[in-house]
């Protein structure tokens, strides 16, 4: 049956996809070798370094976001070289078990799922590796399974304080285009993202960004690869065209994504982001629940993980949502499937969609018997009118 309004879409991505961008996507297929293609491809692929924060190079490729994880790895590493993987949550844990399916060995640092990567104990296992035999570190930005950031800074301080020859190789699928991110600064040698999250768009497109240290590395790298192959993208990008065909009308609304996302200024959106974690963790703790994350300053701005009381099904309150009130939220993974629901607070998305959103959450909760304390629609309202944005947001 039909249900009036509009669907809310808060899972941690795919994130909902503002107007302007469906508008931009809903054009008629061009030639993506005809003349008009290359300012396309062009503006995609430096508007892509912008968000990245890179003058490096850029690659687009016309899948999802697993899709650009394989390619980081297969362009960079050989058979049988150990990666230093660590396991902030499911997706790390997914990106290892690619790695190993490749032909690489991957070693992953447990965690706990409950805050990002520790830079300590990664700094601790490079320092016993005498012979330099891991040649990646690879760390998730914004554990998307549980609302955890890893600093990835520090984790380059840690590679550094070593004098560790290995790349950095940082997940930010998630975080790009929400959470504050600096390919170039950061010193990361690749990056990996993908469309559906902070970029507003749908499914579809993914990226690596790319450093000198990890191009040079792959003129040696032996891995097997053909579609994900850098060298093939090289000399059609620089014209703008690709060497098969890209997804043209997804790169049709990537380069309105990327106006829409410097025309609110990133520090923006990386303050608006952060507000809303805030006041969706205020209600949570007013509803008495608890925020997965337990690392503090290293919970998400583009989702909330929360911890249901022991014995009561997160699913079963996720389909409460859905079937009431036309709310989607994300559901626990793997190690916390039916413990925990997420909420996604990304993408297009300002204080009346958070408002909503924690409604829908609170009254699920109601709905469903979960024991709680009401008062977290209240306690992030609070939030938000005690936290005004800086004026520099509001003064239009
Ligand atoms: C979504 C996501 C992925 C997987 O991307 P797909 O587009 O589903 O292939 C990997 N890592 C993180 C952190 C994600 O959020």
């Amino acid at each position: 049956m039909r249900m009036a309004g509009r669907h809310f879409l808060q899972i941690p991505g795919p994130s909902t996809v503002p107007e302007r961008i469906m508008r931009a996507i809903d054009m008629p297929v061009i030639d993506h070798r005809g003349p008009d293609f290359a300012a396309v491809g062009l503006k995609a692929l430096e508007g892509m370094r912008s968000i990245f924060r890179t003058t490096g190079r850029v690659v687009i490729y016309p899948s999802s976001g697993t899709g650009a994880w394989e390619a980081a790895l297969v362009n960079t590493l050989s058979p049988g070289d150990r990666v230093l993987m660590y396991e902030t949550g499911h997706f790390a844990s997914l990106w290892c078990k690619l790695a190993g399916r490749l032909g690489l060995r991957p070693e992953l640092i447990p965690g706990d799922w409950r805050g990002g990567a520790d830079p300590d104990r990664i700094e601790t296992r490079l320092r016993q590796d005498r012979g330099h035999e891991i040649k990646a570190v690879c760390v998730v930005h914004n554990e998307t399974s549980t609302g955890s950031v890893t600093p990835v800074p520090e984790i380059r301080k840690a590679i550094d304080a070593v004098g560790h020859p290995a790349l950095l190789m940082v997940d930010t699928i998630s975080g790009l285009a929400s959470i504050d991110y600096r390919h170039d600064e950061w010193g990361v040698d690749v990056s990996i993202s993908g469309s559906q999250k902070g970029l507003m768009l749908p499914p579809g497109l993914s990226f690596n960004a790319i450093s000198e240290k990890a191009l040079e590395a792959a003129r040696t790298a032996a891995l097997p690869r053909s579609y994900w192959d850098w060298a093939a993208m090289k000399e059609p990008n620089e014209k703008g065209y690709f060497p098969y065909t890209p997804a043209t009308n997804m790169l049709f609304g990537l380069n309105v994504a990327i106006d829409m996302l410097h025309e609110e200024g990133l520090e923006n959106v990386f303050a608006r982001h952060a507000r809303h974690g805030a006041a969706t963790r205020a209600a949570v703790r007013a509803w008495g629940l608890e925020v997965l994350c337990r690392q503090q300053g290293q919970e998400s701005g583009v989702l909330t993980a929360v911890l249901m009381p022991e014995g009561v099904s997160a699913d079963a309150f996720r389909a409460t949502t859905l079937r009431h009130y036309n709310l989607s939220l994300g559901n626990g993974l793997s190690k916390v499937a039916d413990r925990v629901f997420r909420i996604g607070h990304l993408g297009d998305f300002n204080d009346l969609t958070l408002m909503a959103t924690l409604s829908g959450v609170e009254m699920g909760l109601a709905k469903s018997g979960v024991p709680f304390t009401p008062g977290g629609v209240e306690a992030a309202m609070r939030y938000l009118m005690d936290n005004e944005p800086a004026a520099s947001v509001v003064a239009r």
